[in-house]
């Protein structure tokens, strides 16, 4: 007999609460539904929440690690660390600037690049690090921040998975420069959208230029409800802005993000306890730094050898029982164009590469059950039991 749920469960699925439509329907009828007094709010809330000295909304993330590499003056003979086990968007965007990847192999347990793997593909090239707080687990920022200062270069966090995410007893985006995300299955979200903090004023003020077509002025006319019409382009810009729709949601989500952080760790403690015993599947590590982490996914690896299967028949005979799966990430640098294009091949990143055929997200969001995670694991077992 196959254990099989009714409904099938996501792996991600965002709440929305009645006030969240409330709040989305208010901007809806106000008559000004593009970015206005609601993006105000929201960096106002989101530089409460974390402490952060500016905080700038964004259309995504992505347009963010756009508008950044651009104010940083990256380009032709510039090399960017970051690692290979990340969301593709960073790298595209280091070529798109014409600029040179530098992958940095990942810790296998954790799945974060340490500050000695980013420190071994330093040169004189190196312009910006680049690492990524996985899953909700932070970076080792003290070391990192040490190690860009001594060689004089900007140290970007890409925090799409650390909205609550503490380091060292500091909020991720408290300190120095961090780029979060608000896509759908992120710990809170906009619909599309995402949030630059930084505690660099003249860095800050070139973001908000460039994200809205290199006006140089950002104060939002109140009268007019936008910008002041006699604003001036002072170098091209972007279209990077969020809209009020995304905003109003976004400050509705933010005011539930403890309580949802608090259920994903709840979820991600029953995960672990329910697979302790079960040989075959290998919850990631936490690191062993002082931190909180905010569980953006839960991340197991399919120990390939022990189940006699590969990890994509694991992801495929899961959806048949209805439970779904995530995978984040399949190595940037043995996607094609960076295969073909900068002659990237298996063997360069091992840990790396070797999760890339391992991982698999197990659901995790605000609104699951307990009994969604009995499922789940349930379900797993039974995938293995039958191979
Ligand atoms: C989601 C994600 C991004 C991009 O965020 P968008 O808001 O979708 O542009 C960047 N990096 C990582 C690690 C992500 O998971």
């Amino acid at each position: 007999m196959t254990a099989k749920r009714s409904e099938f469960l996501p792996f991600s699925k965002p709440s929305i609460s009645d006030a969240d439509i409330a709040a989305v329907t208010d901007v809806l009828r106000s008559g000004w539904i593009t970015t206005g007094r609601r993006n105000t709010e929201f960096e106002a809330a989101f530089c409460a929440y974390t402490g952060a000295k500016h905080s700038i909304a964004l259309a995504s993330a992505t347009g963010g690690m756009h508008i950044m590499l651009k104010a940083l003056g990256l380009g032709p003979g510039d090399e960017v660390l970051t690692p290979s086990m990340t969301w593709v968007s960073t790298v595209n965007l280091v070529v798109l600037a014409g600029a040179t990847p530098v992958f940095v192999d990942v810790d296998r347990d954790t799945l974060i690049a340490s500050p000695s793997m980013f420190s071994e593909k330093v040169t004189s090239r190196t312009k910006a690090m680049i690492p990524v707080h996985f899953a909700g687990a932070p970076a080792d920022l003290h070391p990192l921040r040490r190690m860009a200062s001594d060689i004089g270069i900007p140290l970007i966090e890409d925090a799409a998975h650390a909205v609550g995410t503490e380091y060292m007893g500091r909020l991720v985006g408290s300190d120095g420069t961090a780029i979060f995300s608000f896509h759908p299955i992120k710990n809170i979200t906009t619909g599309e959208g995402g949030m630059i903090c930084t505690d660099d004023d003249r860095l800050a003020e070139r973001l908000r230029q460039l994200k809205f077509h290199g006006l140089g002025v950002d104060a939002f006319d109140r009268q007019t409800q936008g910008r002041a019409p006699q604003a001036e382009v002072l170098e091209p810009g972007y279209k990077y802005n969020l809209t009020d729709i995304g905003a109003a949601l976004g400050l509705g989500q933010l005011s539930r993000l403890v309580e949802f952080n608090r259920k994903r760790s709840e979820l991600a403690a029953l995960y672990r306890a329910r697979l302790a015993g079960v040989d075959e599947i290998l919850p990631l590590r936490e690191p062993a730094y002082t931190m909180k982490h905010a569980w953006h996914l839960f991340i197991v690896r399919v120990d390939t050898d022990k189940a006699r299967m590969s990890r994509d028949a694991f992801m495929r005979e899961l959806k048949e029982r209805n439970i779904g799966t995530g995978l984040h990430f399949r190595a940037v640098h043995l996607q094609k164009y960076y295969r073909e294009k900068m002659g990237m091949k298996p063997g360069l990143l091992p840990a790396t590469e070797w999760n890339s055929d391992r991982i698999c997200s197990l659901p995790l969001f605000p609104d699951m059950t307990p009994e969604d995670v009995t499922d789940a694991v349930d379900a797993i077992k039974d995938v293995l039991s039958k191979r």
